[in-house]
């Protein structure tokens, strides 16, 4: 490979193993200098993976975020709330972001009916401390195109992300896709509720 290939700061010299098994969680910070928001998340996070769609919020330079889920009633705003504004009122997960800085603090599904509905989207390199689930796969990874990558960097792309150990999907992970599905299939009463 003659281009470097850089994915996301978090995983960019190998993805780091500093998960705890009963991790209590920790608290995320934005940005900012002064004031920053902070949110604190009370629990362990599940499915957190590197995301190239053009809608989660990357740090500086990165083609990919970094994101996971965790029970939305473990997510706390703790300080500096009055900042936060929603992104996009009519995207399916409704991005908290701080309006000074521009970090992505959490997102959260209002629509009782998703798939998803009760899980909050959260950054977990914005941690104070390490502990929580690192990334597992990536998804969404053709849609960096759409975040201006060239598509012939693809390949190379495709294969850092497999030698880092995150399988690339085009979509979600196949266990997301299947719930997905299969709550499509429950609400169109294909599957018993
Ligand atoms: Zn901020
Ligand atoms: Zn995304």
């Amino acid at each position: 490979m003659s281009e470097k290939v850089l994915i996301h700061p978090a995983v960019d010299n190998g993805v780091p193993h500093t998960e705890e098994p009963n991790f209590a969680g920790a608290t995320l910070t934005c940005h900012c200098k002064t004031d920053p928001v902070k949110v604190h998340v009370g629990a362990q996070v599940a499915h957190n993976h590197a995301c190239g769609c053009t809608k989660c919020w990357k740090p500086q330079g990165a083609i990919f975020a970094q994101i996971a889920v965790v029970s939305r009633d473990k997510v706390d705003v703790t300080a500096n709330g009055q900042k936060l504004h929603i992104v996009d009122p009519n995207a399916a997960i409704q991005r908290h972001a701080c309006s000074v800085c521009g970090v992505h603090m959490f997102g959260r599904i209002e629509n009782t009916k998703h798939a998803f509905h009760g899980l909050d989207f959260v950054h977990t390199e914005l941690s104070d401390k390490p502990g929580f689930a690192a990334p597992t796969f990536a998804a969404f990874v053709s849609s960096v195109i759409e975040g201006g990558v060239a598509p012939r960097r693809m390949d190379g792309i495709r294969a850092r992300l497999t030698e880092l150990g995150l399988s690339p999907y085009d979509c979600l992970s196949p266990p997301l896709m299947d719930a997905l599905a299969t709550q499509a299939a429950k609400l169109a009463g294909t599957l018993a509720a």
